[in-house]
C-alpha cells in the first residue's frame, strides 16, 4: 500500500460522508500494522456536537475490530469534489490518534501540489496520555 493508494482510499471513503449541514465531505484511511486499511467518513448530526470526524470513525471502527496498532492515516476533505486543500485532523482526532499511535505515526494530507506528510508528534507535540493522570 503506497501513500498515494492510501490517499485514494481516503478520498473514496469521503463518498460515504453524511454531511448534510457542512456539505464538507471527509474521508480517512487508516493503515493497520498488518496491512489492512480501515476507512471512515465524517458523520454529522442535527445536534452538531454529536457529529464524528472521519479520522475517529476509522479509529473507532478499527478498535471495534480489535485493532490497536496503526502505522499511518490519510485524510482528505472536499466541499466541491476537488480535494484542492489539505484537511488536517482536528484537535480531538489528534488526541484520539495519540491513544493508539506514537509520535512517529504518519499523517498524510494532500492538496493540488501532492502529498504532505507529518508525524503525529508534529501535529500534537504534548499529548494527554496515561502518564498525565
Ligand atoms: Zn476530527
Amino acid at each position: 500500500m503506497t501513500d498515494y493508494e492510501l490517499m485514494e482510499a481516503a478520498k473514496k471513503a469521503s463518498e460515504n460522508s453524511y454531511s448534510p449541514y457542512s456539505h464538507f465531505r471527509v474521508g480517512a484511511a487508516l493503515l493497520c500494522d498488518d496491512g489492512e486499511v480501515i476507512t471512515g467518513c465524517n458523520v454529522e448530526n442535527a445536534s452538531y456536537g454529536a457529529a464524528c470526524c472521519a479520522e475517529r470513525t476509522a479509529v473507532f471502527t478499527a478498535a471495534a475490530k480489535g485493532r490497536r496498532k496503526f502505522s499511518k492515516i490519510a485524510v482528505a476533505g472536499t466541499s466541491d469534489g476537488t480535494f484542492s486543500a489539505i484537511t488536517q485532523p482536528c484537535g480531538i482526532c489528534r488526541q484520539v490518534l495519540s491513544e493508539f499511535c506514537g509520535g512517529d505515526f504518519e499523517v498524510i494530507l494532500s492538496d493540488l501540489d501532492g502529498l504532505h506528510k507529518y508525524k503525529l508528534s508534529e501535529l500534537l507535540p504534548l499529548p494527554f496520555d496515561k502518564t498525565s493522570m
